[in-house]
């Protein structure tokens, strides 16, 4: 039997590889214009990190990472998202090194996590993601909410609701997770298995829980806002002020916390609301993470991103109908007459390619008639065809495919009569 893929992953083909690259291209544009520089990390870290900088007491590491022992009997964990690798680098390589400096990255790629299977849910997918380090100010905040949000504007993405709030500073939380605790400690059996050890783990995540979502104490569960001190509150004012100058639209919703442990102040999700979409509706989101460049040993240095599916957004815009301009098209096909034809055509066909003209031949010997055909399933602008006649006499036929117009021109000269032809078109 043949082999097949591997359960959760599916293959990117050329068919469909444009869209990524469109995707990736607008990604890379956006995160230019805002000054985010690309930084590329292993797939692959000691699990230790994700331990400590994703958090025990996650989905994601207590159940869903991909770990083993390499041959060294080193614990090793296919990486499940972004942020603990890049934080990793960036202690490791010190870029913090100069005071009152912010260091603004992105990165893509695929990740690992060990799901249940669905649409838009699979074992390896891909994220984007930025990660501003160094700077504990809300407009940070609302500059990264603010190009996520140019990104879905680029690709066209209308169908968008951003939900926002805030877990405030550490005191805050911490005041918070008390009263939670309180809360739900008392009714600890009447809730899921999970929720009864998140209680004393991360009692934020109970609010998050689907089973448990229907428990008459969660509405009656304390509410962040009445645990934020003053900072907090004004910080959270500030992010919510600059998102209102740009005209950026938001939700506030108060049960919002993130599956990660090290969030605090601003936390984010970007949902689709198009038709057909499916229940998988989260296309990402992100917030503040003070407190995780200590826990994977480097210094006191704040920190806020986010974390976008580009499988997801590429489903978004299926859902809404979106057209992505594909250029996959061929500017010369070359029709050769006969074997000595044939073997001129491979030169011909470096020097177009020394000109940048994107340019294909016949590679089997085929009639005349099937490299035609060929010709327009690769939708070529010109053809250039080569008799044995013609190339003893230095003349040479060119048709434009569009047109059909065909017109004779000088051997020496057909690179040049290519590239002028195609000029025009581009105008
Ligand atoms: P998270 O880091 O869990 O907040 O994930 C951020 C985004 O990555 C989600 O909103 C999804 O768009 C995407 N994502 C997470 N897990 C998966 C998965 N298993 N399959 C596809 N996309 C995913």
């Amino acid at each position: 039997m043949a082999i097949q893929s591997a359960k959760g992953t599916y293959d990117i083909l050329p068919k469909d590889i444009s869209k990524w690259h469109y995707l990736e291209d607008i990604i890379k544009k956006t995160c230019q214009l805002y000054n985010y520089k690309e930084i590329r990390t292993p797939m692959f870290e000691s699990t230790e990190l994700f331990i400590r900088g994703v958090g025990e007491a996650t989905d994601i590491v207590s159940k869903e990472m991909y770990t083993f022992l390499d041959k060294g009997d080193r614990s090793i964990t296919l990486r499940p998202e972004g942020t603990a690798g890049v934080v990793r680098s960036y202690v490791e390589h010190k870029l913090y090194s100069e005071p009152n400096q912010i260091t603004k990255l992105y990165y893509m790629g695929p990740m690992f996590r060990y799901e249940r299977m669905q649409r838009g849910r699979t074992r390896q997918f891909y994220q984007f993601g930025v990660e501003a380090l160094g700077c504990e100010d809300p407009s940070v905040d609302a500059e990264i909410i603010a190009l996520s949000v140019r990104i879905f504007k680029s690709l066209g993405l209308k169908e968008v609701k951003v939900a926002i709030n805030t877990l405030g500073d550490k005191e805050s939380r911490l005041n918070y997770r008390e009263a939670l605790i309180k809360h739900f400690k008392p009714i600890e059996k009447e809730l899921c298995k999970d929720c009864q050890r998140r209680i004393e783990q991360n009692p934020l995540r109970v609010l998050d829980c689907k089973i448990d979502k229907t428990h008459p104490a969660m509405e009656t569960a304390p509410k962040m806002a009445d645990y934020l001190n003053d900072y907090s509150k004004l910080f959270f004012e500030k992010v919510l002020s600059y998102l209102g100058d740009l005209k950026i639209d938001y939700e506030l919703d108060q049960n919002l916390v993130r599956g990660l442990d090290y969030y605090n102040h601003t936390v984010y999700e970007v949902m689709s609301n198009a038709e057909g979409f499916g229940a998988q509706s989260a296309l990402g989101g992100g917030g503040r993470y003070n407190g995780l460049v200590e826990e994977v040993g480097g210094p006191d240095i704040p920190g806020v991103g986010f974390a976008f599916g580009m499988d997801r957004l590429l489903l978004a815009l299926e859902a809404e109908n979106i057209e992505i301009p594909i250029q996959d098209d061929i500017d010369v096909f070359i029709v050769s007459m006969s074997e000595k034809t044939y073997n001129y055509a491979f030169f011909l066909q470096e020097a177009l390619r020394n000109n940048h003209v994107k340019c294909e031949k016949d590679y089997f010997n085929r009639k005349v008639k099937a490299q035609f055909k060929q010709a327009d399933k690769l939708n070529a602008t010109f053809t250039i065809i080569i008799g044995e006649d013609e190339l003893n006499n230095g003349r040479i036929s060119l048709k434009n495919m569009k047109t059909q117009i065909q017109e004779e021109v000088n051997l020496e000269n057909v690179v040049n009569e290519i590239i002028k032809r195609l000029e025009v078109k581009d105008e």
